[in-house]
C-alpha cells in the first residue's frame, strides 16, 4: 500500500527514513521467522539480543567509539538525563560548568539546582534571546564536567565546533543533532540524545558514556537512575523500550548502509542547510533568526514580515504538502527541522514554495 506522505519538517518526533518505515511494516507480523512481532517477543530472546547488540555496534562504528565508551539505551527521554547527570557525576565538594544556550540548557541547569548541586553557569546567550553560541568561555579547570547543548532545537543555533575544555570532560545534550555529523569523541565524557529527533522514535534516549566516569557514581543513587545499572546489563536490567530500540537499530543501519556514514550525512545536511539559508539571505522577505556563525544545520528558524503572514505561510505550506513549519510556541515564527531523514528534495520543495508564497504576498 502506497501512503500519501508529505514532506515532514516536524521538530520531534520527526521524519524517519521511508525505507525504515517500510522495513518495519514488512516485518511487523513476523520478525525473522519467529512467527511473532518484534513487539511481542521477550527482551531476553535471542532475536532481541541481536537487535540491541547491532544497535550498539553500529553506534560505535558510526561515531568511531573505542572500547572506552559504553552505549546505553534508557527511557525517560533527554529530560530524565538532565536530573541523572548531576545525580551520578556531581558528588559533594565538586562543581560543574554549564553553558546556557536556550530552553533545553536552562532545563538541564534547573534540574542540577533542584538537587542543591554546585554548578556555575559560565556563559549564557540569554541577553540576546539565545540567538548565538557564546565564544571564548572561561571554564573552571577543576570542574567535574562541562555541560553543553550541541544544537538548540527551539532557537535554531548549534555549536559549529566544540570548545577546548582541556581535561574536563564535556557532557553534551545532542538530542537534535546526534549522528548528523562526525565527532571528535575524545572531548566528551558523555553524549546523550532523545531518539525522536534524529535517530528514531520517542521512548528511548541514546546515552554514550566514557567508562571511567562510571567509577564516580555514588552507591546511594537509586538503581534505575544509576548508569552502572544499565552498563552492567547491556541496557537490559529491566524491560527496555524494545520497539524504539529496534527502530533506532534500523535508522543506524540506514545511516551506515544507505547513506554511507556520518561524513556523507554531514555533506548532505550541509547542502540542505546551505540551500535554505542561502535562499533566505538572498532576499528580505524571510529573515533567519540565528546569528550567521551560530546557525543550526538541523533547525532553521526564521521570521516573515509579520505574524499574520507567518500564520498563512504555515497553513498554505501544509496545504501544499509541507508540514511542521510552525515555530515553537515559546518563540513564534517559523522553523524548518531538516534532520537526517529529511531529503534534499524536501528542502528544494520547501524553497520552491517559499518563492511562490513570497511572490504572492509582496507589495
Ligand atoms: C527535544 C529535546 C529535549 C527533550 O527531549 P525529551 O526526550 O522529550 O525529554 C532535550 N534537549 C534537546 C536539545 C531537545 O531537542
Amino acid at each position: 500500500m502506497k501512503a500519501d506522505r508529505i514532506h515532514n519538517f516536524n521538530p520531534g518526533p520527526a521524519a524517519l527514513p521511508l525505507t525504515v518505515l517500510e522495513e518495519i511494516q514488512e516485518n511487523l507480523l513476523d520478525f525473522q521467522g519467529s512467527g511473532m512481532s518484534i513487539t511481542e517477543i521477550s527482551h531476553r530472546a535471542r532475536e532481541f539480543d541481536d537487535v540491541i547488540n547491532d544497535a550498539v555496534d553500529r553506534t560505535k562504528r558510526l561515531l568511531n567509539l573505542d572500547d572506552k565508551f559504553e552505549v546505553l539505551f534508557i527511557q525517560g527521554g533527554a529530560s530524565l538525563q538532565f536530573c541523572m547527570i548531576p545525580m551520578n557525576f556531581l558528588p559533594e565538594g565538586r562543581s560543574a560548568d554549564y553553558v546556557d544556550t536556550g530552553t533545553w540548557s536552562t532545563k538541564a541547569i534547573k534540574e542540577a539546582e533542584l538537587q542543591g548541586k554546585s554548578i556555575q553557569v559560565v556563559a549564557s546567550s540569554a541577553a540576546k534571546n539565545y540567538s548565538y553560541i557564546p565564544k571564548n568561555i572561561a571554564f573552571n579547570s577543576d570542574a567535574a564536567f562541562v555541560h553543553l547543548t550541541s544544537n538548540n532545537t527551539i532557537k535554531g543555533t548549534q555549536w559549529a565546533e566544540f570548545p577546548d575544555t582541556k581535561s574536563v570532560p564535556i557532557i553534551c545534550d545532542m538530542s537534535s543533532d546526534m549522528m548528523s555529523r562526525p565527532l571528535d569523541v575524545e572531548k566528551f565524557g558523555m553524549l546523550y540524545a532523545g531518539a525522536q529527533k534524529n535517530v528514531g522514535p520517542a521512548g528511548v534516549c541514546l546515552v554514550i558514556i566514557r567508562k571511567d566516569l562510571l567509577d564516580w557514581i555514588p552507591d546511594t543513587v537509586p538503581t534505575m537512575l544509576k548508569y552502572t545499572t544499565f552498563a552492567a546489563k547491556n541496557s537490559l536490567y529491566n524491560t527496555p523500550p524494545c520497539f524504539a530500540v529496534y527502530t533506532v537499530q534500523l535508522v543506524l543501519k540506514w545511516l551506515e548502509e544507505t547513506i554511507g556514514g556520518l561524513e556523507n550525512m554531514a555533506a548532505i545536511n550541509q547542502d540542505k542547510a546551505q540551500l535554505l539559508y542561502g535562499f533566505m539571505d538572498g532576499g528580505e522577505f524571510y529573515r533567519a533568526t540565528a546569528q550567521a556563525d551560530s546557525r543550526s544545520m538541523m533547525n532553521v528558524t526564521f521570521r516573515l514580515p509579520n505574524e499574520d503572514l507567518e500564520k498563512q505561510f504555515v497553513e498554505q505550506a501544509l496545504a501544499n504538502g509541507l508540514g511542521g513549519l510552525k515555530g515553537h510556541r515559546s518563540v513564534g515564527g517559523c522553523r524548518a527541522s531538516i534532520y537526517n531523514a529529511v531529503s534534499l528534495e524536501a528542502v528544494e520543495a520547501l524553497v520552491g514554495f517559499m518563492k511562490t508564497f513570497e511572490k504572492a504576498n509582496i507589495e
